[in-house]
């Protein structure tokens, strides 16, 4: 005769086992407790009786872990896109990172002018840094360039017409479309020109009573080459200003600074789009200019004061982490001499190759022990600097590769270690791209595999 199972323990002699009191220390009595059923009541639907209260107990564990594991987790970028949009675009100076962090943690002097005691404006500790970095008059923040776009023509060109050449009608990853955020900003759009040619006369023609704004957008992720014509922007300020009309500047990525001067592509700043004639310029935090996400708007200071009066900036600002991390951001940039050592971000995009080759090549030397089976070499590769800035220009670096069945399965293997790891595939290979693993983060990287 078959003996019957012996039962299941219950929810409660569980919760006295010695084996749960680290686990009520962790997470409490409600989640180890819903825990415990959800293993019991799975035990008992398979019909398997008799376990051990140990094994209960443990897979309740893994159940906790898996519920309390943070979602959104560091990762190492391999991936050879430096501004990676869906990897949170800039990586922070530690010294931002500590003053967000500070921030959040406590109340501040956000909106509070310690001098007088009185209130005080949240945007006064970044913006006379901005329009020191930049030259403008005036300066604002919101929660993103889209908004800094949104906000600007909203505040410019409500229900009038915003003049754009058709070449400059972009959409850049993910929902943002000139055309759409014009709309949705309550301005008309009004096209001129063509895809690859727009001429003064174009703008000119197009200026009438129901004109708000010529906007220029910066073609950050493309470009058109070949029979082209586009207006400059000193010519397309005198045109709007011939008509009293203000011209506003969306950079995109944008840079506080001559990119140049560290052997990079030469990107628009700001600076020079204020001293070519644009009133009002937008850019982002997290892109180039290696900050938080943000959308900085800086410029005349009429439209400046228009633009903080609206009560959509009041939807749009920013919170105070922010604030504090692009402040201190924006000090490293007033020390340009120290700037591409301490902003990351900059750091990342000037490394020297030789310097990422070395990193590669030890990081193969560990991999091609860790799969004997599989091809691991170093190769030549192209970073990206992402986020839509200077498409065509790549940055020479050095990849670990990696060959061998079942690419997407090792990709997948390395998005599941602690920290995960992100490359790409390409060419049958599984490339790792070295640029962003900097050497203070490669033990712990190799440390992973062991
Ligand atoms: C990236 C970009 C935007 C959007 O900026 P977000 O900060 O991502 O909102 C808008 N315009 C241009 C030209 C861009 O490159």
């Amino acid at each position: 005769m078959a003996r019957p199972p012996s039962p299941l323990p219950s929810v409660d002699a569980l919760l006295q086992a010695p084996e749960s009191y680290v686990l009520l220390q962790r997470f409490g009595r409600t989640a180890v407790t819903a825990a415990l059923r959800s293993v019991l009541a799975d035990r008992r639907s398979a019909r398997e009786f008799g376990a051990a209260a140990g094994d209960l107990i443990d897979e309740a564990a893994n159940r906790l872990a898996a519920r309390f594991a943070r979602s959104q987790r560091p990762v190492f970028n391999l991936t050879g896109t430096v501004l990676h949009t869906n990897l949170g675009r800039a990586p922070l100076p530690p010294e931002a990172g500590e003053a967000a962090a500070a921030a959040l943690q406590s109340a501040t002097s956000l909106e509070f002018d310690l001098d007088t005691g009185r209130r005080g404006e949240r945007d006064d500790h970044v913006a006379p840094l901005l329009c020191e970095l930049t030259g403008a008059e005036a300066a604002t923040v919101v929660n993103n360039n889209a908004a800094a776009v949104m906000l600007a023509l909203n505040t410019i060109a409500l229900g009038k017409q915003v003049i754009v050449s058709r070449g400059e009608l972009i959409e850049i990853g993910g929902a943002f479309r000139v055309p759409d955020i014009i709309a949705r900003s309550g301005a008309v759009l009004r096209e001129v020109g063509t895809t690859n040619r727009t001429h003064a006369s174009d703008y000119r023609d197009a200026i009438g009573a129901e004109t708000g704004a010529l906007l220029r957008v910066h073609q950050a992720n493309y470009a058109i080459s070949g029979f082209t014509a586009a207006v400059p922007t000193p010519d397309l300020a005198a045109i709007a200003h011939d008509a009293r009309l203000p011209l506003v500047e969306d950079l995109g990525s944008g840079s506080l600074v001559d990119l140049e001067r560290w052997g990079l592509p030469h990107e628009p700043t700001p600076r020079e789009s204020l001293d070519a004639g644009a009133d009002l310029v937008t850019f982002s935090g997290d892109k180039l200019l290696g900050g938080p996400q943000v959308g900085l708007i800086v410029g005349n200071k009429t439209w400046i004061t228009a633009v903080n009066r609206n009560p959509l900036k009041r939807a749009l600002r920013v919170d105070k982490g922010r604030l504090a991390a692009l402040e201190a951001v924006l000090r490293l940039y007033q020390m340009p001499e120290t700037l591409a050592d301490r902003l990351p971000a900059l750091r990342l995009l000037t490394r020297p190759e030789a310097d990422i080759n070395a990193t590669a090549q030890r990081v193969a030397a560990v991999l091609a022990t860790i799969w004997p089976d599989r091809p691991v070499r170093v190769e030549p590769c192209r970073s990206q600097i992402g986020s839509g800035a200077l498409p065509i220009d790549l940055l020479p670096s050095a990849a670990v590769t990696i060959g061998g069945a079942d690419l997407e399965g090792l990709a997948a293997w390395l998005r599941r270690l602690p920290r995960p790891v992100v490359g790409r595939i390409a060419h049958a290979r599984l490339f790792l791209d070295c640029r962003c693993l900097e050497a203070a983060d490669e033990a712990s990287f190799i440390a992973q595999f062991r």
